[in-house]
């Protein structure tokens, strides 16, 4: 590195003045600036000094990978968990190449969505016109892509933070932005789900075991308009009734997908989607809710997936939202982890998510983020 900018270097040994060029490799190494010898000899007989330096540095860096751990056992010190899931540690979070335009959050030191915010408490829903449909079309078929490509990776013994890597080089490969990706902070291109987890969970070290269920959330913003949908995936051999949980959860969205047409409240869509999921024994989520989605990544409507919510709005032709109904095998409370994102269910119980974005027509509506193999089926059918 800039060896040539390097004028007049003495030699480290102490009783050496001599011109030093020879660098020490280990001091290389480990990035300790300085300590230059003028030959091998010199540096052989300063040696049993010179390593000092190397031990005192090592000392150093230590006392940082220790300064971590703490950090992340104080984070989750005294934490009840409510189910057998445990975090892992979370990667450092990347940043995206300028060429790839973004949407204003990317660059906010809050991370905060301004022209979401701007919206805030405005119940009115935006008909989009030819040109933003064909816009978020062609975002939510990249994200389309991008799930397909995430649920390859999948399997016994992958980390969560591995799919997120996949995730992250798909989008940069298609020219688009991870719509996650400091969104409030959130320090990851996707969500990932896990067992008890409802939504939002963060990728990270832990390695998927046999047995698991995994959602992966895919959001991508492309030439200003974001795309949104999630499926849930086996990992290796799953229980039956983990697989009557998922099963249920994909019959709930695409039911209340049946339902969307022009002149349906939205209010309407979560009564659909509960009594199928009580008919199976299973609870509705509350917290969380589909949304409205286009140059904005969530905004009116507000589409709560359970009955008798209040719901404001009324489906018209260029519509554009999403319906992703998270169900649970027991309580639908839920509870989120000291990382201020992870959702999980109160009582640990398991919980599976199906996402889809889309655009009312006249009859009926699109599915945007439809997968294009395989009839539309999600990937978890595919193993039957
Ligand atoms: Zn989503
Ligand atoms: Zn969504």
């Amino acid at each position: 590195m800039a060896a040539s900018t390097v004028t007049a270097r003495v030699c480290e040994t102490t009783s050496c003045s001599k011109d030093a060029k020879l660098q020490c490799p280990t001091c290389i190494k480990l990035g300790i600036p300085g300590s230059y010898f003028c030959n091998q000899e010199c540096f052989k007989s300063f040696w049993q000094e010179h390593k000092k330096v190397h031990k005192k540095a090592k000392n150093e860096a230590k006392t940082i990978e220790q300064q971590l751990l703490e950090h992340q056992k104080s984070l989750w010190a005294g934490v009840r968990f409510t189910g057998p899931l445990r975090p892992g540690t979370v990667p450092e979070m990347r940043t995206v190449p300028d060429h790839i335009p973004r949407p204003d959050y990317a660059s906010h030191p809050e991370g905060e969505p301004l022209s979401e915010r701007a919206m805030r408490g405005n119940n009115s829903i935006r008909i989009l016109t030819d040109e933003e449909q064909e816009g978020v079309r062609q975002a939510c078929r990249i994200g389309r892509e991008v799930l397909d490509i995430a649920a390859k990776t999948i399997g016994i013994g992958v980390t969560t933070a591995e799919i997120d890597t996949a995730v992250y080089d798909a989008c940069i490969d298609r020219q688009c932005y991870p719509s996650p990706l400091n969104y409030y902070c959130f320090p990851a291109s996707c969500c990932t789900s896990v067992n008890e987890v409802i939504c939002h969970g963060i990728p990270d070290s832990r390695k998927l075991e046999d047995g698991d269920i995994v959602n992966v959330d895919i959001s991508v913003y492309y030439k200003g308009y974001h795309g949104d949908l999630n499926e849930t995936f086996f990992v290796g051999n799953v229980d039956e009734k983990y697989k009557k949980l998922v099963k249920t959860t994909w019959e709930c969205l695409d039911l209340a997908i049946k339902e969307v047409k022009p002149g349906v409240r939205y209010r309407d869509i979560g009564g659909v989607i509960q009594k199928h999921a009580q008919a199976h024994g299973f609870s509705v989520v509350r917290s969380y809710c589909g949304h409205g989605i286009h140059q904005l990544f969530h905004t009116a409507p507000s589409v709560p997936h359970y009955a008798k919510n209040k719901a404001i709005g009324v489906m018209k032709p260029g519509h554009c939202f999403t319906i992703e109904p998270m169900i649970n095998e027991g309580t639908w409370r839920d509870e989120t982890w000291p990382d201020k994102w992870t959702a999980v269910t109160e009582d640990g119980k398991r919980s599976a998510q199906f996402e889809h974005t889309l655009l009312v027509t006249d009859t009926g509506c699109e599915i945007l983020t439809r997968r294009l193999e395989k009839d539309g089926q999600p990937h978890f059918m595919d193993l039957k």
